[in-house]
């Protein structure tokens, strides 16, 4: 019924014409909906873990507690993952550079 079809010139082909509902619905960005049906939480903890334990510091000399906070691909895992408070998850992107350095972390992990 719709005219989306006979209209030519439409340089997406995936995309869809209309310019009323539809542009409202790709402006919602559904690709973060569309990979993560149903929130999984990888078991990670909401609280920040340092503020949580105050006798825990970060020390850019423990590579095994700056582990947890980079990917397997060495990357910093984001905030929202890792549940770490600002001032903390600042700290332990500080003290990860830091390990980098000295070659106790990785910057990059290749396959
Ligand atoms: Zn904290």
């Amino acid at each position: 019924m719709n005219q989306r079809s006979n209209y030519e010139g439409g340089g997406r082909s995936g995309g869809g014409g209309g310019y009323g509902d539809d542009d409202r619905e790709f402006g919602r960005t559904p690709d973060l909906n569309a990979d993560a049906p149903g929130r999984r939480r990888m078991g990670r903890k909401r609280v920040c873990r340092y503020c949580a334990d105050k006798a825990m510091i970060i020390d850019y000399k423990d590579p095994q507690a700056l582990k947890y906070f980079i990917s397997e691909r060495g990357k910093v895992v984001p905030r929202r993952i890792s549940g770490n408070c600002a001032l903390h998850q600042r700290k332990v992107t500080l003290a990860i550079k830091r390990a980098r350095q000295i070659a106790l972390l990785p910057f990059t992990v290749t396959a």
